[in-house]
């Protein structure tokens, strides 16, 4: 088996130092991570490489023997041909020994491959990702979708039979003679892909690995307060894995409706309202829409335009904690565009003798106020 190049592998120079080889492999291990790459087996091969080669030029001992002999060098009375490294370095084994690198928590647990001690991989199936487009009332109160996914399904009738290179283990072990003695390679088995399972009867329609296109009901709980862009996933939803395999997840992303009337910001709401000139000078009561329903206001006699009401928890609900936003109405008052001869007149009068006009008392607050005492 040909290797590549250990610091090729990590793209560091032989004069890296060690900080810079583990930045390196950081890097590659985030972007080959089985988390970001579900089903993808190059990039799981990817991560594996690089985690061989971080193994070695991690350890002075191990750097110095491979910096003088290479990939030669690592095996035999090296200690570590016949341990299963060389390529058949687990996923469970890269996590135990180099978890850290990832930064505590940086990903979640790792699902993909059960089965500690075991080379056999449980390959899931991959994930699938949906937008669901919820509105305001069912941000709100919450709500269930029932959506049609489409899927890779296991198909009837599809069976495997245990797989005839690597009987079943999922792993091909190679023995190299070498100048420093024997040396034992396992690597992932390449008619299998470490499945240990091949297929046995294909139904018509379906793929190399007994999958086949399909569609499923699945219904998704979406909670109140729910956001664009927030994504959650349900489990088990996504695509079936090959033989047997746990399914992947169904990731759902939250897409927002827009309201025609209504405008969203974070768990507020705002809307304008537009009453005519005498509404504002006499007073009056309007109904307005909020989610879910309707809700009387009061507009005060002497109303100015530009007013903003606040109608307190009457927004949407915090997802992440207690309480509610508010309903910010934007008052504008409608000067009128066509005036019957009656009402000319009058503001002709009222024009004449001065009587009408306008007079802020000082105390008005300007735009800049306003916006202020709201989130103050
Ligand atoms: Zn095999």
């Amino acid at each position: 088996m040909s290797k590549r190049d250990y610091y090729e592998v990590l793209g560091v120079s032989k004069s890296a130092s060690a900080d810079e080889i583990k930045k390196a492999y950081r890097k590659l291990a985030i972007k080959y991570h089985p988390d970001k790459n579900p089903g993808d087996k190059e990039a799981e091969e990817k991560f594996k490489e690089a985690a061989e080669a971080y193994e070695v030029l991690s350890d002075p001992d191990k750097k110095a023997r491979y910096d003088q002999f290479g990939h030669a060098g690592m095996g035999g009375n090296g200690g570590f041909g016949g341990g299963g490294f060389g390529g058949g370095m687990s996923m469970e084994d890269i996590f135990e020994q180099f978890g850290d690198i990832f930064g505590g928590g940086a990903f979640g647990g790792f699902g993909g491959f059960g089965g500690g001690g075991s080379r056999t991989q449980q390959v899931r199936g991959s994930n699938l990702r949906v937008r669901i487009k919820v509105n305001l009332e069912e941000m709100l109160n919450g709500t269930t979708k029932t959506i049609k996914v489409k899927k890779m399904k296991a198909a009837a009738g599809a069976t495997s039979k245990t797989c005839p290179t690597c009987h079943g283990t999922g792993a091909q072990i190679k023995v190299m003679n070498t100048m420093f003695g024997q040396m034992q390679t396992q690597t992932t088995c390449s008619t299998c892909q470490g499945l240990g399972k091949v297929a046995d009867h294909i139904p018509a329609g379906a793929n190399a690995q007994g999958l086949i296109k399909d569609e499923e009901e699945v219904s998704i709980n979406i909670p109140a307060g729910a956001r664009e862009g927030i994504q959650f996933s349900v489990r088990g939803k996504g695509n079936d894995a090959p033989f047997g395999g746990a399914a992947g997840d169904l990731i759902v992303v939250i897409e927002e409706e827009q309201d025609a009337t209504i405008k969203r910001e974070g768990d507020n709401l705002h809307q304008e309202l537009y009453i005519s000139f005498a509404e504002a000078a006499l007073g009056t009561k309007k109904e307005v829409p909020t989610v879910g329903g309707k809700v009387k206001i009061t507009i005060d006699a002497g109303t100015q335009s530009g007013k903003i009401l606040r109608l307190s928890g009457k927004g949407l609900p915090s997802i992440d904690h207690y309480g509610k936003g508010d309903m910010f109405i934007h008052i504008n008052v409608w000067t009128p565009q066509k005036l019957t001869p009656e009402q000319k007149s009058f503001f002709e009068k009222q024009l004449e003798s001065g009587e009408m006009k306008a007079e802020p008392s000082g105390k008005e607050k300007s735009f800049f106020d306003k916006v202020r005492d709201l989130f103050s």
